[in-house]
């Protein structure tokens, strides 16, 4: 491939300066700061888009500045009258210029920072080009620091707007256009769709769309000019969104084409899930059985199931998967569930073993806080596959872990772990044959739809719409924390009743140890305002043992008010607490409020969730907790988040490394609808434009997308 012209100008650069300059670190270089902007060559450059546009085709005379509408940023050519330098109030260059064509009006100009050079620009005389604000000054009608450019009596305007690129320290604006510029006339800007397709979607042809962003011609009215501009950036977000869709639905599709063992639903009498069913004190919600049949049908294929199974806090996820891991032992394989705490996977374990050891089925645990025997011990059951199912936290993906037929892996809480760890348990059911084996992945942090079909189009997605019946709803209250004695006194009112509580200290994220020592504090000092009521303490400090410990107290109602640091935040069930304190509820992000909520209101009492402010609040956490107080919807509360945040935090963990979307924003579902329609057509009839529409958008990084 011919050089670009990112790195011809890098080497030209570093030339110039000689051997030195060529030994500084890249970030110093100009295809280190290029770098910064995830541009490393002309194709990039060429996608690398304005943020918006500055009017220098046009003068406006100086007779007219004054109705310019404020803030707006103008083009002015004028005759220096005078300057000088004054040092009130502070040092700076002040000069007086007026209309280079009609010789009257007046503008100050200032400068505070100023060069030699740019002190000579002002010399009486010179005719010069001014761009930037006006504004009311203390010497009048004014412009500080405008872009000044050295003119004679004719030099021609541009005739395109002057784009304003997206940038990083110490690179221009200047320099950046005349890379893109460059590439503009180097790069061929062939369309990567069939006519027909851009027929069919109304699509702007892709070097018209280039053309117009980066060098849009003033000639238009600005009408036509708008209007262009916004079809040019739907082809633009579109082409964005089909690469994103080409690349995980390849992904899925590269995923797919892996054998797999074909684990048919039996429906004998004698079959484990029929069994399970049989013996379960409820029935499986609608929902529940929708999502079932989705994911007893995957099991069935010969090529591994991809699975994310979304549903919101207490919709009863984990039968779920243990009828998934079941349908595997039914065929003779094994099933595993990986949870991202010890907490939570130990009461995985043990609802798990409740289920299943009336079957007659043994349910490995293996977690870090075991015994170097107990994990040996464990390591063997689940070797030998004397362990049909097998539950535990990242000590599932020890190098020590060997499955004898791992067939359905399950991932709860996919979001709290990593790529790698997802792939790794995966690839534990890889290594001794030549399958790759189910994967089923839970959530419990709803996704909005429009971001699952994007971010998430390389799994297949089933959800949970529907809570368990006999669910009542949580009330929740703002209260603020100079109130805090009403509500310990509540708390004392609710265990009175047999009831118990959550008490969430406050998140402290600058400091672990300060977290903990606030926890300490507040089980001290709620010790003391509860004198009849146990009062516990769980955090992330303590030994697994001493954990579980504490929290088979509580579900034993051994303790009634359970003080906790965010360990609890995922998975915790414990249907007789029905009263959650969080203090300073202002510093959660609203996905965690959700998920704390969410661990009160799975009994048969009236429940309560208090969030705990301290006032005053900022405005994004007034919004916050407005939203998390008008809402119990998850789906809802995750699209009001999105809306808040935006994707890129939204998706976090998950994304690690995985390209963002720059220019397409997900508030467009019906544009991702169609990017996921095209990317099938391509994919099935047109491979050469596929390969090619990758190589445009997301050349080089596609080994992000493998897991
Ligand atoms: P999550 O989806 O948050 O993981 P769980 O699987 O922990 O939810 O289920 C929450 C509680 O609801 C558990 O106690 C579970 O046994 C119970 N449960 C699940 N399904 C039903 C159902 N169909 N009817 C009644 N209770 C159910
Ligand atoms: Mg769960």
């Amino acid at each position: 491939m011919a050089e670009s012209t990112a790195e011809q100008a890098a080497r030209a650069t570093a030339g110039s300066k000689g051997e030195k300059t060529r030994k500084k670190p890249p970030a110093n270089t100009l295809s280190g700061k290029l770098a910064r902007l995830g541009i490393h060559g002309d194709a990039e450059l060429i996608l690398h888009l304005p943020l918006r546009y500055e009017d220098e085709t046009r003068i406006v005379p100086l007779a007219e500045i004054a109705a310019a509408p404020a803030g707006e940023a103008l083009q002015v050519e004028v005759e220096v009258m005078g300057s000088e330098i004054s040092f009130r109030p502070r040092r700076q260059l002040v000069a007086r210029v007026r209309d280079a064509v009609t010789g009257s009006g007046l503008l100050v100009v200032r400068l505070l920072n100023f060069y030699p050079t740019q002190q000579k620009q002002f010399e009486p005389g010179n005719r010069l080009r001014l761009f930037g604000e006006v504004r009311e000054g203390y010497f009048g009608l004014e412009m500080v620091h405008p872009r000044v450019q050295g003119v004679t009596a004719g030099t021609p305007l541009p005739v395109a707007l002057t784009p304003v690129y997206p940038t990083t320290a110490g690179l221009g604006q200047a320099t950046l256009r005349r890379l893109i510029t460059r590439a503009l006339q180097g790069v061929a800007l062939h369309d990567t769709l069939p006519a027909e397709i851009l027929q069919q979607h109304e699509l702007m042809a892709f070097d018209a769309a280039i053309r117009m962003l980066h060098q849009p011609p003033a000639a238009l009215a600005a009408e036509a000019l708008a209007a262009r501009n916004r079809a040019a950036w739907q082809r633009i977000r579109f082409d964005e969104l089909l690469a994103q869709q080409l690349s995980l639905r390849r992904a899925w599709a590269t995923r797919r084409s892996h054998g797999a063992p074909a684990l048919p639903a039996l429906h004998s009498a004698s079959a484990l899930t029929q069994a399970l069913r049989a013996q379960l004190p409820f029935q499986l919600t609608t929902a529940q059985q929708r999502v079932w049949r989705e994911i007893a049908a995957d099991l069935a294929q010969p090529w591994p199931m991809q699975r994310l199974l979304q549903g919101d806090v207490g919709s009863g996820k984990t039968i779920v998967a243990a009828l998934a891991m079941l349908q595997a032992v039914d065929n003779g394989w094994q099933g595993a569930m990986m949870a991202p705490t010890e907490i939570l996977a130990e009461q995985h374990y043990s609802k798990l073993s409740q289920w299943l050891a009336p079957l007659g089925i043994e349910v490995a645990w293996l977690s870090g806080s075991l015994k170097k025997s107990q994990k040996a011990a464990m390591q063997e059951a689940v070797r030998s596959g004397r362990a049909a199912v097998v539950v535990g936290t990242h000590a599932l993906i020890e190098e020590a872990v060997d499955f004898a037929r791992l067939g359905v892996a399950v991932i709860d809480e996919q979001h709290r772990f990593g790529v790698r760890q997802r792939l790794a348990l995966r690839q534990k059911g890889q290594t001794a044959h030549s399958h790759t084996p189910h994967q089923l992945m839970m959530s419990a942090t709803p996704i909005p739809r429009s971001l699952a079909m994007s971010y998430y189009a390389d799994l297949d997605v089933s959800v949970i719409d529907e809570l368990p019946p006999g669910r009542t709803p949580v009330a929740t209250r703002l209260v603020a924390d100079g109130r805090r004695r009403e509500v310990v006194r509540r708390v004392h009112a609710a265990c009175s009743q047999g009831r118990q509580a959550y008490w969430v200290c406050p998140l402290i994220e600058e400091s672990e140890t300060l977290q903990l020592q606030t926890a300490i504090e507040t089980h001290a000092r709620l010790t003391e305002e509860l004198p009849e009521l146990q009062v516990g303490l769980v955090h992330g400090r303590l030994k697994p043992q001493e954990k579980s410990a504490v929290m088979t107290a509580f579900a034993a109602n051994e303790i009634q008010v359970l003080v906790a640091t965010t360990v609890i935040e995922v998975g915790v069930d414990v249907p007789n607490a029905s009263l959650m304190i969080i203090e300073h509820a202002e510093r959660f992000g609203l996905a965690q409020l959700h998920q704390l909520r969410g661990r009160v209101g799975r009994g048969v009492a009236e429940s309560t969730c208090v969030l705990l402010y301290s006032a005053p609040l900022g405005q994004i956490a007034r919004e916050r907790l407005k939203v998390i107080y008008e809402h119990t919807d998850g789906f809802e509360i995750a699209r009001q988040d999105l809306a808040l945040r935006g994707p890129g935090e939204f998706i976090g963990a998950r994304q690690s490394g995985l390209p963002l979307l720059r220019y397409a924003d997900l508030d467009d579902a019906e544009l991702v609808d169609r990017a996921r329609q095209v990317a099938e057509q391509l994919m099935r009839d047109h491979p050469a434009a596929e390969r090619a529409h990758l190589q445009r958008w997301l050349a080089g990084r596609e080994e992000l997308l493998k897991a």
